[in-house]
């Protein structure tokens, strides 16, 4: 069986309110420990949204939160990245009136959540993610996790104020 045509577990059943007067509403809450979307692994993705009908669709609006694992810029170790998603979309209908980029509802009248739940999700990593705050990242010289303590190498291992004293030092001991 192939990967890539699992049905997304994000699909909803929108049908009834094509049908449904303007303004009608209904909540959906998610509770996932995990789940695949795409290449992504969401650990987990709780939260809940509300779609209504309006005149031109399904309009989305909700909070979800997610958790993302993903190497540390400075040491590599694991960085545990907390994601709120904001939903806040309009899913069109009929699918022929939606605009370039935007997100339709099918013609079975389902949605597909999965797309934007991934977007979303990537788009909550910070460029330069980091397992802390203050993460120490690794020794330039030995490549030590200065996160788990001081590595043997002295001199990069110096505050830059100390290095110029300790320059300013060897310059006096060579005058
Ligand atoms: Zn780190
Ligand atoms: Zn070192």
């Amino acid at each position: 069986m192939s990967e890539k045509h699992h049905p997304s577990r994000l699909r909803f059943n929108f049908g009834f309110f094509l049908e449904a007067p303007l303004g009608t509403s209904r909540t959906y809450e998610l509770n996932y420990p995990t789940i695949q979307v795409d290449e992504l692994t969401l650990t987990p993705l709780q939260g809940d949204f509300t779609a209504v009908r309006t005149s031109e669709g399904v309009y989305v609006t909700g909070q979800l939160y997610t958790i993302q694992h993903t190497p540390c810029t400075r040491c590599l170790e694991d960085a545990v990245i907390e994601i709120d998603i904001n939903l806040d979309d309009l899913y069109y209908y009929p699918p022929d009136t939606t605009p370039e980029g935007e997100y339709a509802l099918g013609e079975d009248g389902y949605i597909d959540l999965g797309p934007l739940v991934r977007e979303l999700s990537i788009l909550g990593i910070p460029l330069h993610p980091l397992c802390r705050e203050d993460c120490q990242g690794l020794c330039p010289q030995c490549g030590q996790n200065l996160n788990q303590g001081q590595c043997e190498c002295e001199i990069d291992n110096i505050d830059p104020r100390l290095a110029v004293l300790k320059e300013l030092l060897s310059e006096d001991v060579k005058s």
